[in-house]
């Protein structure tokens, strides 16, 4: 017998009035976006007018989309619609690896890079990051590793940076760093994760071969829903017909987002459009929110001046707080809580990352009275 199942009949979801989780802030839906998560919400809704493959589909104009818009804001030959970052990595990776090869990775790679490589049958060997704070990646740390794999591991067949990374939000020089890989015949893919919707980035002016970005972590989309593109050598692997289902292509399973995801992706994007071209606002206010962060006694890691919204901080002011107050380290988490911000892990006070991505300054000052509140309120 199953339980009382009513509970899951009218599901309500506890947010805060600010959230500053990275990984929340910018997926968030915009209006238009939202009204299509509701138009499009049936199963296949995608696919009444589609002839067989999904890229074409003209009604929704998920043709243009595909073919023509994608490919200029991303600056590729190519672009196909994904579940997320994390499948186009797989994807390429599979397509463009033979099992057994190594791909070189860098060293603040988000886990999603890994399990792609392993799911492949690939070897990773990391490009190291520098030291903290500042956790840099250069062009010579690839060329080493790229060297290193030759001479231990056998084959690279691809390299992938992170840009920016998801821990510290640092965004490393790509395009030496492409300059490096091609150097030695190795495409390199751009993890976009947190760069492709929030900020400008065009795979063909940095050097990367292939590209990918989430929906729902940067695009204003419901997820899960990604891009992928590739330059032309790249896609034609990547996006290979298959040898038997006609119009089907192997690496995405014939169609990959059959509905209401990528008609958000849509909806949001020209939106998407304008709010990337107000990126350079959005560093400032990260920079002025992390100084005044700073003059609280907390410490930013990583690229300084910082170049994104994600960012990392250590707070070991914080921590001794933890070691005293009621609730221990739970406090912090309560504490911003009661005053209308949730976003920092629950448990953590000594380290922790935030995003300031689509705040404006009011609401930011209220994060920063509120850190301002919790520290002088133990003294
Ligand atoms: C969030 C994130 C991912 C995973 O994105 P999905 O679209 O959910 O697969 C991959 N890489 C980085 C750097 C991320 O921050």
């Amino acid at each position: 017998m199953l339980a009382n199942l009513n509970k899951f009949c009218s599901l309500k979801r506890d947010i805060a009035q600010i959230n500053i989780d990275p990984l929340q802030r910018g997926g968030i839906l915009t209006p238009e976006a939202r009204a299509a998560l509701v138009e499009w919400g049936d199963g296949y809704s995608v696919c009444d007018f589609c002839a067989g493959m999904l890229d074409h589909i003209t009604n929704p104009p998920v043709e243009e989309f595909v073919h023509s818009i994608l490919p200029e804001f991303l600056g590729t030959d190519e672009v196909r619609i994904t579940h997320g970052a994390r499948e186009g990595k797989y994807a390429a990776m599979h397509a463009l690896c033979e099992k057994g090869d190594t791909v070189v990775v860098d060293g603040n790679a988000h886990y999603t890079t890994v399990l792609a490589a392993e799911r492949a049958g690939l070897k990773i060997e990391y490009a190291a990051a520098s030291k903290p704070p500042q956790y840099a990646l250069s062009a010579d740390a690839y060329q080493q590793a790229i060297e290193r794999a030759y001479e231990q591991k056998g084959n690279v067949s691809l390299a992938v940076l992170t840009y920016p990374d998801g821990n510290y939000g640092n965004l490393p020089p790509a395009r030496e760093i492409a300059e490096v890989c091609h150097d030695y015949s190795v495409p390199l893919l751009l993890n976009g994760a947190y760069a492709v919707g929030r900020m400008p980035v065009n795979a063909r002016e940095l050097g990367a071969d292939i590209i990918v970005g989430s929906g729902h972590k940067s695009m204003a989309a419901s997820g899960p829903v990604g891009v992928l593109g590739a330059s032309e050598e790249y896609a034609r692997p990547i996006f290979r017909l298959s040898a038997t289902k006609k119009n089907k292509e192997v690496e995405l399973l014939g169609c990959t987002v059959r509905g209401a995801p990528l008609l958000t992706l849509m909806a949001s994007f020209p939106a998407v459009v304008e709010r990337v071209a107000s990126w350079p606002e959005e560093v400032d206010r990260a920079r002025w929110f992390s100084g005044e962060m700073e003059k609280m006694g907390l410490l930013l890691q990583g690229d300084r001046p910082h170049n994104h919204d994600l960012m990392f901080f250590l707070a070991e002011n914080l921590y001794q707080i933890s070691q005293k107050a009621k609730k221990g380290r739970y406090f912090l988490y309560r504490d911003l809580k009661d005053r209308g911000i949730s976003g920092i892990k629950p448990g953590l006070t000594r380290q922790f990352k935030l995003s300031t991505f689509g705040l404006a300054r009011e609401e930011l000052e209220k994060v920063l009275s509120a850190f301002r509140e919790i520290i002088e309120s133990y003294q």
